[in-house]
C-alpha cells in the first residue's frame, strides 16, 4: 500500500513497525542456509499481482511447491496422494461409482457446477472482495460452506476443499461462512487444485526462492520507503480542530509524537479498538471478529522411518478430528525447494541442505482455537514426530504462535459486514486494510488495497 501510495504521488507516507522487521506474517527465517517460511508460503493461480510484484522487483524465483501427501489415519502403513485422497471421498459419497472414469467425470462435472453457480451469484470480477453481493444471494449464503456443497449437490469437492482451505488454516467447512469459502476458493483455483501435475506444470501451487518476506522488504528498499522498525504505535488521536491525527510511538525507551492527515490501519482491527478510537459504527463491527491460532514450529529431525510420497504431508486425520494443537501439515523446506520428490524423497537419498547433513529441518503446523500453552504444543508435537514419523532425534529451533485469520461469523457475513466495512473506508479520515477486513492471505490484502486504490485515487 506505501508503494503503491508513493507511485500515485504521496511523498510523506510513513509507517511505524512494532517488531524489528518488515513483513508480518511473512516471516522467513534461515537455518542451515535455507529459507524456512514460518507465516506466509504459498501462492496459487489467482496470485497475478503477487506475481507481478515479485517480478517487478525481482524477489527470486516462483517454484512449483510438490503436491501433498495425504494421511487419513493415523496407522496408515502407507501414504496416498491428494488425488487419491479425493477419490476416496468420492467412494463413500457414492459408492454406487466404481470405474475411475466415471469417478473423474463426476468430478469434473461438480466442478462445472462449482464454478457456473459461482459466476451466476458474482458475475466476474477482479480481485478478492467481489461486487457487494444483492440481499437475495446474501440470504442464499446465510450457512457454512459444506451446508453450501450439499444444497447444490457438490459435497464431493470437499476433499479437494479440505487442501484448498482449510489445511491452510481457513477454517473446517462445517464452520466457516460459505461466503469466505466462496471468496478464497474461485473456480479457477479449484479447477487448478484438481488438475493433476503435468510436465509442463508441475503444480499450481508456488512456493517463492527466497521466501515471501524478501518480497517486501525489496519493495521496502527499491522503494525507498520511511519504515520506523520497532516503533509501536501506542495512540492515534484525532483533532477535530486541526483535523489531523496525533500519532503516538514509542521509540528506544521514550514516547514519540507525530501529526498526520490521513491514517492507514493495517493490523487486525479489534486489537487496535485500544489505540485508536473508532468511529462507532466501525468499532461496533470490528469488535464481532474472532480469530484461531496457527502455531509453526521450526524442526530438526533425523529422516525417520516412516516418510510421505513428497516433502509436504497433510494429517487429514487431524483435521478432521478437530483436536486442539494436534499437527495438521509438515513441510521440509529444503526437499521442497528442490522439488524432491518420490523414492529420491521417501528412502532420504540426499542430504537435505547446502550443508550436505543428512538432517531433515522441517516446519510444523498445529491448529489451535483457544490460545495454546507452549507446553501442550511441544508434547503434542514430539508425540506425533517421535511416534507417527517414527523420528528419534528432534530438536525445536524456531516456534511462533500466530493468531490467525481474524474473520466473522456465518450469520455476520451473510449480513454483509466486510461490505458494510468498505463502505466506511475514507470517512474520518481513515482507511482499513490488512487480512481482518479481507481474508488471511498476502493475495487477498494485496488486492483489497488495489481495490481500495482503484475507488478512491482512479488511477490504479
Ligand atoms: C502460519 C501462516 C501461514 C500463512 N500462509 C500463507 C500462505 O501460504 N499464503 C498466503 O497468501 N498467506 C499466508 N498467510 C497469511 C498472510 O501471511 C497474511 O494474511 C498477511 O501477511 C496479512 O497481512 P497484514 O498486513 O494484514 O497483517 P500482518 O502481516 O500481520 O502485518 C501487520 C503488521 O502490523 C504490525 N503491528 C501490529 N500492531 C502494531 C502497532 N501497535 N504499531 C506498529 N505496528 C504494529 C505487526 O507487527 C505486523 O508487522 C499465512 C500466515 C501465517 C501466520
Amino acid at each position: 500500500m506505501a508503494y503503491k501510495l508513493k507511485e500515485a504521488g504521496y511523498r510523506n507516507v510513513t509507517i511505524f513497525e512494532k517488531t524489528n522487521y518488515i513483513g508480518g506474517k511473512s516471516d522467513t527465517r534461515y537455518h542451515r542456509r535455507v529459507p524456512h517460511e514460518m507465516g506466509t508460503v504459498y501462492a496459487q493461480p489467482d496470485y497475478t499481482e503477487i506475481y507481478r510484484l515479485v517480478k517487478e522487483f525481482d524477489a527470486g524465483n516462483i517454484l512449483p511447491m510438490p503436491s501433498p501427501t495425504v494421511w487419513v489415519n493415523k496407522d496408515q502403513p502407507t501414504p496416498i496422494s491428494n488425488l487419491e485422497n479425493n477419490l476416496q471421498i468420492l467412494a463413500t459419497l457414492r459408492p454406487d461409482i466404481t470405474d475411475m472414469q466415471s469417478a473423474v467425470l463426476y468430478i469434473q462435472q461438480a466442478l462445472g457446477k462449482y464454478a457456473a453457480i459461482h459466476a451466476q451469484m458474482f458475475g466476474s470480477y477482479e480481485g478478492e472482495l467481489m461486487p457487494r453481493p444483492s440481499n437475495d444471494i446474501f440470504s442464499q449464503l446465510n450457512m457454512t460452506f459444506l451446508e453450501f456443497l450439499r444444497v447444490h449437490d457438490i459435497e464431493v469437492l470437499k476433499g479437494l476443499i479440505t487442501s484448498a482451505m482449510t489445511a491452510q488454516g481457513y477454517g473446517h467447512i462445517d464452520e466457516v461462512s460459505a461466503l469466505y469459502g466462496l471468496m478464497w476458493v474461485t473456480p479457477r483455483f479449484l479447477t487448478a487444485v484438481a488438475t493433476p501435475p503435468s510436465p509442463e506444470v508441475k503444480s499450481v501451487v508456488k512456493i517463492l526462492s527466497k521466501g515471501f518476506q524478501f518480497l517486501w522488504a525489496e519493495i521496502a528498499r527499491q522503494t525507498n520507503l520511511d519504515i520506523r522498525l520497532s516503533n509501536p504505535v501506542r495512540k492515534i488521536i484525532h483533532l477535530p480542530h486541526s483535523n489531523k491525527f496525533l500519532v503516538k510511538y514509542w521509540k528506544c525507551g521514550r514516547w514519540y509524537r507525530e501529526l498526520f492527515d490521513f491514517v492507514i490501519v493495517t493490523p487486525t482491527m479489534k486489537y487496535m479498538s485500544n489505540i485508536i478510537t473508532f468511529p462507532p459504527k466501525a468499532k461496533e463491527m470490528f469488535d464481532k471478529a474472532f480469530n484461531y491460532y496457527y502455531t509453526t514450529s521450526l524442526v530438526d529431525t533425523d529422516y525417520g522411518a516412516k516418510r510421505g510420497l513428497t516433502p509436504q504431508d497433510y494429517f487429514t486425520y487431524n483435521i478432521n478430528s478437530k483436536e486442539e494443537s494436534a499437527v495438521w501439515v509438515h513441510r521440509d523446506s529444503y526437499a521442497a525447494l528442490n522439488y524432491i520428490t518420490d523414492s529420491n524423497y521417501t528412502k532420504g537419498l540426499f542430504p537435505d541442505g547446502p550443508d550436505g547433513q543428512f538432517i531433515q529441518s522441517s516446519v510444523y503446523y498445529q491448529f489451535s482455537k483457544q490460545r495454546p500453552e507452549w507446553a501442550t504444543l511441544t508434547r503434542k508435537l514430539k508425540d506425533h514426530v517421535l511416534n507417527t514419523e517414527k523420528v528419534t532425534n528432534f530438536k525445536i529451533k524456531e516456534r511462533t504462535i500466530w493468531n490467525y485469520f481474524p474473520r466473522y461469523s456465518v450469520s455476520d457475513m451473510a449480513t454483509g459486514i466486510l461490505w458494510d466495512i468498505f463502505d466506511l473506508q475514507g470517512e474520518h479520515g481513515m482507511w482499513y486494510i490488512g487480512s481482518s477486513v479481507s481474508f488471511e492471505s498476502v493475495k487477498s490484502v494485496v488486492d483489497y488495497n488495489n481495490l481500495l486504490l482503484r475507488q478512491f485515487l482512479c488511477n490504479n
